[in-house]
Parts: structure tokens; C-alpha cells; sequence
């Protein structure tokens, strides 16, 4: 088996291509945000917001108050670099992300609790010699962990230490908490835009090849697969930290935006448009929309959210007539 890929085209022997691998359901295109309608409808941009907000930006800025609190070292401590905070920095970003992408895979790929009902592609992981150790979830771990979480901590580290040890000052929720309201809005999409950039960066033949190869070895992704990509490219994904190094916050900012550049493309890989709460409804999980990236490589670099790729001519929406514009001869679909 072997297996050659390029920004241009795709040729992944050994793996089944011809098998239906449409969406167990029928998926809804995606749509266009309503903050950017023109002209202008304050209340779809409104509903929208309303969305990124509700649930998934709520339960990562609540995730990163309660980690302010209860799981980070005191500032005092954080003044000097030392390897002992670090380690335990290390520790807390790690369970984290256990707990987020490996309960998602525990419940909808192991207990398969919702079966195929919202999954986007028919097929289930399946091993393949192109991950380590032969399977996708163990190669995705350890990407995740071993790199992806080594240079989160990284990152946020250096961000903590610099306003730990006086270099920049911490702007505190008593003196400007609308400021730090729109800075925690603020991440979302700084982080979407930082993504579209350097995403696009990573598509460059000699960087795809050698570095971000690795992330799209996941045709099929699972919440593991989220972070799952090369040290090089997790060195080049964490630089959105320095935006903090010259815009002061508060540390729950930068904890949040770790958390959204590493908890949300679990939510985002789950492989599951929605996640069913029973009687209770459903809740959105998968990503449609960088789905369609996994697919066909030249398509969605960016998100829903900055949709820079509009603006560019790779916004694919996943409807028929969106099928029909991208399709080449020999293209992957
Ligand atoms: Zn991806
Ligand atoms: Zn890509």
C-alpha cells in the first residue's frame, strides 16, 4: 500500500474510494452567516452570533473561567519559567483534551450511542497502514498528545509567563469587563481568521507534502483527528498566541483561546453532524464544512466564521450545485 499526496491532486491506494461514503442522513448545505449578509440584516447576524455563542462558545468560556480558577498555577508562580508549573500545565491541557475528544470518540465511535444517525460519512474508522500503529484513533492520540499538546502548553506558557513577570499588563473583569467581553468574541474570530492563513500556508505543494499531509491522512475524521497534524504545523497553528504578547487580557482570555484552537476541532472532527440528547433534542458537533475540506483539499481552508473562502472562490457549501461547480475529471469527491 502506499500513499502520495499533493495540494493538487490525491491518490490514496489501499483505501476503499469506491464504497458509499455519503452521509448516513440527509445533510443540510451549509449556510451563509448572517452577520455578513448584504445589505445588512442585524437580526440573521444576530441569530448567528447567537449560535457561535450557544452552546459551544459558552461551554468553552465557561470551561476556561472554571480552569482560571481551579486548574491554573498562581501568577506569583508563573513569574519565573520553571519546568515544575509547566509540566502540570502540560498535565491539565492533556485531560482536557481527553476528556473532550476521547468522550466524544468513547460515545459515538466505542458505544456508537447514536449509531450512524447524523454521521456524515457512512463509513467508520477502519485501520490502514498510513497511521501509526495501523489505526487512525491511536496515530490521532498520539499526534495530539505527544505534539499538539506540547506546543499548546508551549505557548501558553511563554503568554502566561510574559504577563506573569510584569512585561504587559493584565487587564482585569473590575475595570474593563465589556472590553474583555468583546476580546472573549474576540477569540473566535481571530482564531478562524489565524486558521485561514496559515491552513492556506500549509497547502503550499512543499509544506503539504511534508507537514500538513498528516492531518489530511484523516478522509474520515474522528474527534482525535482535530489536532491530530506534524510538529511543524502545530509550531506554525499555535503562533495565534502572540496576538496577546501586544493586545493586553485577562489570563481567562488566553486559557480560552487554547481551548478553542484545540476543543473546538474535536467538536468540529467528530464526524457527526449533530450529537442526539435524546428526548431532549440534539446539539451540533461535525463540521460540514471542513468535512468537505478532508474530501477535496482545494476547497474550505477557512471556517464559517471568517468565510474568507467566499471571498476567494473555495466556498463550498456541500449542495448538489456546489458538488457540480468543484468537480474536475479525476478530482477527489
Ligand atoms: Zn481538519
Ligand atoms: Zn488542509
Amino acid at each position: 500500500m502506499s500513499q502520495e499526496l499533493s495540494s493538487d491532486t490525491v491518490t490514496v491506494t489501499g483505501m476503499q474510494r469506491t464504497e458509499a461514503s455519503g452521509p448516513a442522513d440527509p445533510l443540510e448545505p451549509v449556510s451563509f452567516p448572517g452577520l455578513y449578509h448584504w445589505p445588512p440584516q442585524p437580526l440573521a447576524a444576530l441569530q448567528w452570533l447567537g449560535s457561535v455563542l450557544f452552546p459551544w462558545g459558552l461551554i468553552y468560556i465557561g470551561l476556561a473561567v472554571l480552569t482560571w480558577i481551579f486548574l491554573t498555577p498562581a501568577m506569583d508562580r508563573m513569574a519565573d519559567l520553571s519546568i515544575d508549573w509547566i509540566f502540570l500545565l502540560w498535565l491539565r491541557n492533556a485531560c482536557i483534551l481527553a476528556m473532550v475528544a476521547g468522550g466524544l470518540h468513547w460515545w459515538l465511535y466505542v458505544k456508537r450511542g447514536q449509531g450512524d444517525r447524523y454521521k456524515i460519512d457512512s463509513r467508520w474508522p477502519r485501520p490502514g497502514r498510513q497511521y501509526l500503529g495501523g489505526r487512525q484513533t491511536l496515530d490521532n492520540m498520539f499526534w495530539s498528545l505527544i505534539s499538539g499538546v506540547t506546543f499548546w502548553t508551549f505557548y501558553e506558557s511563554l503568554t502566561f509567563w510574559y504577563y506573569a513577570s510584569g512585561r504587559i499588563d493584565i487587564v482585569t473583569w473590575a475595570e474593563s469587563p465589556v472590553y474583555l467581553m468583546v476580546m472573549c468574541l474576540a477569540v473566535f474570530f481571530w482564531s478562524t481568521t489565524h486558521f485561514y492563513f496559515i491552513h492556506r500556508l500549509m497547502h503550499l505543494p512543499s509544506l503539504f507534502r511534508h507537514t500538513h499531509a498528516l492531518h489530511h491522512r484523516n478522509l474520515n475524521p474522528i474527534p482525535w483527528s482535530g489536532i491530530s497534524m506534524h510538529p511543524y504545523e502545530h509550531a506554525v497553528y499555535f503562533t495565534l498566541y502572540l496576538l496577546w504578547w501586544v493586545v493586553p487580557v485577562h489570563p481567562v482570555i488566553i486559557i480560552l483561546t487554547g481551548f478553542f484552537q484545540t476543543l473546538s476541532p474535536a467538536v468540529s472532527h467528530s464526524g457527526f453532524r449533530w450529537i442526539s440528547l435524546g428526548r431532549w433534542g440534539k446539539m451540533p458537533a461535525g463540521d460540514l464544512f471542513h468535512h468537505l475540506h478532508h474530501r477535496q483539499f482545494d476547497v474550505n481552508y477557512g471556517n464559517i466564521t471568517t468565510p474568507i473562502d467566499y471571498l476567494a472562490g473555495t466556498w463550498h457549501d456541500g449542495s448538489p450545485a456546489a458538488h457540480a461547480r468543484f468537480a474536475k475529471p479525476g478530482r477527489r469527491r
